[in-house]
């Protein structure tokens, strides 16, 4: 191994290959190609060890809200360090960062959530809910309303609870998951549905499969529904809008809690505060993570309302959960900094009225080109779908991995957004700048068209 400071891309590729194992990665395919290894960042870009300079069109893992390079985030968490790098909130303890930044999220979120658990991840906050739902039917008396309703396709985490909510079939099929007492309903996918129903009629349709589900189990064996407002990691999903407000209706009928996951939406994703404020359904519990340290370092946690804080705090006694990262005090004041730049910048409504609607605009013109089918994007997230014909909108074969291919090609342009299947996902800091947002649309026409030149060669050779 060469001196640390001498480390050239390739050195780093190969020490890479010897002794780490990647996050949902296949390590013999990336063996053959090589990581790229990512050694710095600024504002909206980043750069790898051979000097690239690449526009993050992702924020990282959709979190990086504020961009790289925050010093005032930087500073907080070292001024925090110095003061009391950590303690715990176990045992009648507290420490001010973590009690600051309860009250602020209190502030932040809608007027039910006064109260907030702290974890280090989104599958730590999704596991806890799993939990606390359960704790909280028990405790009201009704212990057989222990199954939650997820969704096809779904992604709340990797943990044993948070994948099981999750509706990935690839990820149930490695572990013996789904856990007893979770099921998956239909998502709101139209694009990906057969079509013959209006996109409005097609997302109450959709939103009914929960209630079918409800009926089927019987609504005294149901505990609650979990969602994303936008499914993120399962392609950019975004509902009609006939969808959200009919899922409100049918928890509410039953009697259900709602879980609205705010991992991605959350923190100002799509013009509003959370998700929740941004299709009006009014949630017993928000997991937040990503956004709310924009990725500097790592916080979870959940909202959770007072019809359930109210039940857990006077009747529950002691409540055995808990980690020992929850509200780690660095990660506090990182969040609150975080939060302050949000507020200061006015990100929330520059996505609103600002940036959104710019990158929206000519994101819906991608739509021109012959290999989009549909383009779709909300605040500042958004897809295209790509396909063999525009006309039919008829898809490539899996095999062909189109997706991946334009991917690749969007990297090596310097550009990173990420591949769903062939579905072509993106979603940027919020605070991307218009000639940012004019760079991000021209590389990904330039890419498409690339893709076309390989796309039009598969098929003459299939
Ligand atoms: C990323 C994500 C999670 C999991 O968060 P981790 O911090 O990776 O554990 C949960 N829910 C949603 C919607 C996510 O996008």
């Amino acid at each position: 191994m060469a001196a640390i400071e001498k480390m050239s891309g390739s050195d780093w590729q190969e020490l890479d290959k010897e002794h780490h194992l990647h996050p949902f990665t296949d390590h013999k395919a990336l063996h053959k190609k090589k990581s790229r290894i990512i050694t710095r960042a600024d504002g909206v870009y980043i750069y790898d060890a051979d000097g690239n300079k690449i526009l993050d069109g992702m924020s990282g893992l959709w979190c990086v809200n504020v961009g790289y390079g925050r010093t005032e985030i930087i500073e907080a968490a070292a001024a925090q360090m110095k003061e009391l790098p950590y303690y715990n909130n176990f045992f009648q303890c507290a420490h001010p960062p973590s009690i600051e930044l309860a009250a602020m999220l209190s502030e932040l979120s809608q007027p039910q959530f006064k109260h907030v658990f702290f974890t280090g991840s989104g599958s730590e906050a999704n596991d806890t809910i799993v939990r606390m739902v359960r704790r909280y039917w028990d405790l009201m008396g009704q212990p057989d309303r222990h199954t939650i309703i997820s969704r096809k396709n779904a992604y709340h985490g990797s943990t044993v609870a948070a994948a099981s909510l999750g509706g990935m079939k690839p990820m149930h099929q490695q572990s013996g998951m789904p856990i007893p007492g979770i099921v998956h309903v239909d998502q709101p996918y139209w694009f990906g549905s057969d079509r013959s129903l209006s996109p409005d009629e097609f997302g109450i349709a959709a939103a009914r499969s929960i209630e079918d589900k409800i009926k089927e189990l019987g609504a005294d064996q149901v505990a609650a529904f979990i969602g994303e407002p936008i499914q993120g990691a399962g392609g950019v999903i975004i509902p009609p809008e006939t969808y959200w407000p009919e899922v409100q209706r049918i928890c509410d009928e039953h009697g259900i809690l709602l879980i609205s996951d705010e991992v991605i939406c959350g923190f100002g994703r799509l013009g509003e505060w959370f998700g929740a404020d941004f299709y009006g359904t009014k949630p017993d519990f928000m997991p937040f993570a990503k956004g709310v340290t924009s990725g500097y370092l790592p916080l979870g946690g959940v909202m959770v309302a007072d019809r359930v804080a109210d039940v857990l705090i006077d009747k529950g006694g002691e409540f055995f959960h808990g980690y020992t990262y929850s509200g780690h005090p660095a990660a506090c004041a990182v969040a609150m900094a975080n939060i302050n730049i949000i507020k200061r910048e006015n990100l929330v409504d520059r996505v609103k009225s600002d940036i959104g609607p710019y990158l929206q605009q000519g994101w819906a013109k991608l739509a021109e080109h012959p290999l989009v089918g549909e383009t779709r994007m909300v605040g500042l997230v958004g897809a295209f779908e790509l396909v063999r014909s525009k006309e039919t909108l008829e898809r490539f074969e899996e095999k062909q991995g189109v997706g991946t291919i334009c991917r690749d090609l969007l990297v090596d342009n310097g550009l990173v957004m990420r591949a769903v299947g062939d579905t072509i996902v993106c979603a940027p800091p919020l605070t991307l700048s218009h000639e940012e947002a004019d760079e991000l649309l021209e590389k990904t026409w330039k890419c498409l068209d690339l893709t076309q030149e390989v796309t039009a060669g598969l098929q003459e050779d299939p």
